[in-house]
């Protein structure tokens, strides 16, 4: 690492690395910090034996902003779409989820009234106009549209599935609906995990000359005169015209230090992230073939088989599934007894599966999204995003409208475009 660059990027992760990869088409000199020994950040994949984990389930919008983004980026995503389809269940009863037009008539959820009201609000929702939803909450809206009780349970379980968030009477409505447009478009299980996805994007970054240095944390950054000094784990100092930080906000808040105003400190401060508990399983085989995807009603629980749409191991025959508990910002996290949770929710659909077990691996409160989106959020974004001259913002909890892998990759465009926009001025 030489001392001077024109932009430093830390963390390296998918807005990382989206915002690299546009940087790099200006000829500028750039180098991003991964205080990981690994680059990928949330979008990494760990093979285990045979087979491809990524952390928890993920599943790419194909109707996003991220996906064009990737592939004006030229990255190749290889996967297929999971149909829309699977069961909702309950404590006794299952019940064939009406995610699809032969769902909504056979389903036993809904009674031939609700059907209809179902429909109606498919039909609402693709016209909902956001800019009028952003002073309110996910669950006015849901108790807006619809009177009926079981149509709103469909909303609710539709917007945990798309945002992965868990709080309806906290969350902005004008987020978890952008999601709830973009999931019922369908998404993408991709081949090899996400991975693959870092993978292009790191050596296509690499080729066009950006330097990668991992294992090594930004532990401040300092406003200079004309520059910003960052210090490093290793004790060294760099200086650089502009950095582009991807962290969390804690951990910007830790870097900034007193270089941070009261703003960015008590929006940062109030800020809680998205968490969930996953449990990701390889099998030898599924006891019930058939059932790929199941949603609980009223408890927050996900279960779907990734393998029959995506290549997730180099054994053709085996299974990769993920099980997953949304979590309240408010829940009391225990983690034995959420694995216990998880496993009895698997075993209700998957009747003796431990039978079949390869590997699985628990993770009881993983980040998600570095922010529950809630109102208000967006003004105070762009506020925070303007606030120290040559820091430029990009991650999952920077974008005002959207979330997840949609926010990274709009939020890294963007901010890579208010740097060149900058330099060329
Ligand atoms: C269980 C789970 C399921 C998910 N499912 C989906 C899904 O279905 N669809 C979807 O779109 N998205 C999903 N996501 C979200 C998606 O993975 C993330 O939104 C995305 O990967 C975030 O990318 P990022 O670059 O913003 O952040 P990160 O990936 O967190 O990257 C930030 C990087 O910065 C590094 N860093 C932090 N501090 C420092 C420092 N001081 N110095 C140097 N480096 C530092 C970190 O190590 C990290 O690698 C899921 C996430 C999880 C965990």
């Amino acid at each position: 690492m030489k001392g001077t660059w024109d932009v430093v990027i830390v963390g390296g992760g998918l807005a990382g690395y989206v915002a690299a990869n546009y940087l790099a088409k200006t000829g500028m000199s750039i180098l991003i910090i991964e205080k990981d020994k690994k680059v990928g950040g949330r979008a990494r994949t760990d093979k285990i034996n045979q087979e491809f984990f990524n952390l928890g389930p993920h599943a790419l919008y194909k109707k996003g902003n991220a996906v064009p983004i990737l592939q004006e980026l030229g990255i190749e995503l290889y996967g297929k779409s999971p149909k829309l389809q699977g069961l909702l269940m309950n404590d006794k009863v299952e019940y064939t989820a009406p995610f699809n037009p032969l769902g909504v008539f056979t389903t036993g959820f809904l009674s031939w009234k609700e059907r209809m009201e179902w429909l109606k609000v498919l039909v609402k929702l693709k016209s909902t106009d956001i800019e009028k939803l952003s002073e309110q909450t996910f669950q006015q809206w849901v108790q807006q549209i619809t009177n009926s009780k079981n149509v709103q349970s469909l909303l609710l379980i539709l917007g945990r599935l798309a945002t992965y968030c868990h709080a309806p009477e906290k969350v902005s409505a004008s987020v978890i609906v952008t999601h709830l447009k973009m999931v019922t478009q369908g998404v993408l299980y991709i081949d090899k995990g996400w991975q693959t996805i870092i993978d292009q994007l790191h050596n296509k970054a690499v080729i066009s000359g950006v330097q990668i240095q991992t294992g090594v944390i930004v532990n401040e950054i300092k406003m200079a005169e004309n520059n910003i000094i960052l210090s490093l784990s290793t004790k060294e100092e760099l200086i650089c015209k502009y950095v582009l930080s991807t962290t969390g906000p804690q951990e910007l808040m830790k870097m900034l230090g007193d270089n941070t105003t009261q703003t960015q400190m008590d929006f940062f401060a109030q800020m809680s992230p998205v968490k969930g508990a996953a449990l990701d399983i390889a099998l030898t085989q599924l006891p019930k073939p058939n059932r790929l995807f199941a949603m609980e009603i009223t408890e927050p629980f996900y279960y779907s088989v990734h393998s029959n749409s995506a290549v997730l191991s180099d054994n053709k025959n085996t299974i990769v599934l993920h099980v997953f508990k949304y979590l309240h910002p408010d829940d009391n996290i225990d983690g034995k007894e959420l694995k216990k949770e998880l496993e009895q929710f698997l075993e209700k659909i998957q009747p003796g599966w431990q039978k079949h077990k390869i590997s699985s691996r628990f993770m009881p409160t993983i980040t998600v999204n570095q922010r529950l989106p809630q109102i208000g959020d967006e003004q105070k974004l762009q506020r925070s995003k303007s606030e120290v001259t040559g820091l430029y913002l990009a991650g999952d909890w920077v974008s005002s409208h959207s979330i997840l892998s949609e926010g990274a990759v709009s939020s890294a465009k963007q901010a890579a475009e208010e740097i060149i926009e900058k330099e060329q001025r």
